[in-house]
């Protein structure tokens, strides 16, 4: 299977989720116990931006049993992600020191998440699941203090809450909006580089919605910031989890009033403006220069290939 064939238009990773997140089973002790206990729950064991995955004959398996977790090393405060086929699946940390000691095992192995979910070695329909288990994991691995009065707190509700047994403050993991947005200009889009990009590489436009300010405001903002284009029309499109570590990027398009790019170069590297045709083999890797635009996996893919194919592909 090709990465097109993986993320077909309008399905980049982390959108297609398969699990029944079950909230009302997060509030009692009683129940999430009984599930932890249960010989069908399964765990993805989260380490950094990898995951743990157990080695067969047929390739990486990324969902645990609780018991192959806990042989790993993994920590044993699991946050309940929900239930698959009515099986409960959890999300599990590991530490460094044990994270270290899987390393060279024939039956186990460390792996980065992007790069298996590119490769597609992880099926795409467990991406999902996978990225809700990296932004919680992650999240109760930096907040274990209160914000408000520096106490320890402790893991409630399945971990979808932190309390503070000090000032009883309550704490809730957070989403970081993203706006991430194809300017057009007549037939041609507007595609940049950052520095950290492989060689060759172009895509969308994005930057963090900030306080108090709209989606609109946010994607005009940083167009202009970026790039020097004043932008109108700005239309969502769809929205895609990113897990690194809990953004949402909210796919936005918009239409270019001036032409003419300046490019903040301490965000990015060029910005351009890109016409159907080019963008065509940028997305294809067929670029006779040896331009790319960004994977399937990502949005940004299909903000361009939306774009390329003239019509509204969401949930095609
Ligand atoms: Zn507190």
């Amino acid at each position: 299977m090709s990465a097109f064939d993986n993320f077909p238009l309008g399905q980049p990773a982390f959108v297609t989720n398969v699990l029944d997140r079950a909230a009302h089973l997060r509030t009692s002790e009683e129940k999430l116990f009984a599930l932890e206990s249960r010989g069908d729950a399964r765990a993805y064991v989260i380490y950094r931006d990898s995951l743990v995955v157990k080695q067969g004959e047929t390739g990486p398996r990324a969902l645990l049993s609780i018991e192959e977790a806990l042989k790993f090393g993994a920590n044993p405060g699991m946050v309940f992600l929900g239930l698959r086929d009515g099986a409960p699946v959890f999300g599990m940390g590991i530490a460094p020191q044990a994270a270290e000691k899987l390393v060279g095992r024939s039956d186990v192995a460390v792996t980065e998440l992007r790069g298996m979910a590119m490769q597609g070695t992880v099926p795409p329909d467990q991406l999902s699941a996978i990225a809700m288990a990296k932004s919680m994991v992650t999240w109760h691995q930096r907040h274990g203090f209160c914000a408000n009065c520096g106490a320890r707190t402790a893991m409630k509700e399945g971990g979808w809450k932190r309390e503070c047994p000090s000032c009883k403050a309550e704490h809730f993991p957070r989403t970081d909006p993203v706006v991430i947005m194809l300017v057009t200009h007549g037939d041609r889009c507007l595609l940049g580089r950052q520095k950290q990009f492989p060689p060759g590489m172009y895509s969308c436009l994005a930057g963090f919605v900030e306080a108090a300010e709209t989606i609109e405001d946010a994607v005009r903002r940083e167009i202009f910031e970026e790039s020097g284009i004043h932008c109108t029309e700005v239309n969502y499109y769809m929205t895609q989890p990113w897990p690194y570590p809990s953004s949402l990027m909210i796919g936005c398009t918009a239409r270019a009033t001036n032409e003419e790019i300046i490019v903040d170069r301490t965000e990015l590297e060029d910005a351009r403006w890109f016409d159907r045709a080019e963008a065509t083999l940028m997305l294809k890797r067929q670029h006779p220069d040896g331009l790319a635009g960004p994977h399937p996996f990502a949005i940004a893919h299909h903000l361009v290939g939306r774009w390329l194919h003239g019509r509204d592909v969401a949930g095609a």
